[in-house]
């Protein structure tokens, strides 16, 4: 099965890729992990992507497709995958559709408030991934590994304001591109993944 998780940044969207890789078994394909994993290594990508990202700004399609091209022809991805943050533009979107056939277009619904206040309460966890929201329980340190849980640089309220643009004006308009191509099933983000996962479920337990 082939999934793309869709939604504004801080919609939950690596949440649910977490919970339906544990249950499905399939590889959570998390662009933004990918690029931070070059930052981190100080890759040439990396030293490339390293502005743009923490200004707020979109990695240029090419680059993205190629990361994308890459990692899903990698064997763990042959009985299919998520895709968590990939595409964020027409281009990708087509560019996808092109070299692969995907199963559905999970679209995790969020009001734009509550989306800049989860990113402003969102932590995780440097060493396992974990992503905590600190609005609801304070925490300081993650409950599976005891790493120092961190707050992503791109999660600064400026920056947010400005990835929240770039998602209205590039990565919304996906919305009419998939259901036009009969793809998008919708889910409404709920107080807890968890409670989300629930309508995630249904739907991928019907394809
Ligand atoms: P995320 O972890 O998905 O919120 O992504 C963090 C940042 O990585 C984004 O704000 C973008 O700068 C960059 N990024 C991730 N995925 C993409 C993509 N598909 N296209 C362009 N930029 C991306």
């Amino acid at each position: 099965m082939k999934i793309v998780l869709f939604g504004a940044p801080s919609s939950g969207k690596g949440s649910q890729a977490k919970l339906i890789s544990n249950e499905f078994g399939l590889p959570q394909i998390s662009t933004g992990d990918i690029l931070r994993d070059n930052i981190q290594r100080q890759t040439e990508i990396g030293k490339f992507v390293e502005s743009i990202i923490n200004r707020g700004e979109l990695v240029p399609d090419n680059i993205m497709i190629e990361i994308i091209k890459e990692r899903i022809n990698e064997e763990d991805c042959k009985n299919g995958y998520i895709l968590d943050g990939f595409p964020r533009t027409l281009e990708q979107a087509k560019m996808l559709l092109k070299i692969t056939n995907i199963d559905v277009v999970i679209y995790i619904d969020v009001s734009i408030i509550e989306v800049e206040r989860r990113a402003l309460s969102r932590r995780i966890c440097p060493a396992c991934g974990k992503i905590y929201n600190i609005s609801n329980k304070f925490i300081e340190n993650c409950d599976d590994c005891g790493a120092k849980l961190i707050q992503r640089d791109d999660d600064k309220i400026d920056v947010i304001r400005h990835r929240i643009e770039k998602y209205l004006s590039q990565s919304e308009p996906l919305i009419e591109f998939f259901r036009k191509k009969k793809l998008l099933k919708t889910v409404f983000s709920a107080e807890s993944p968890e409670e989300t996962y629930k309508s995630v479920r249904k739907i991928l337990l019907k394809i």
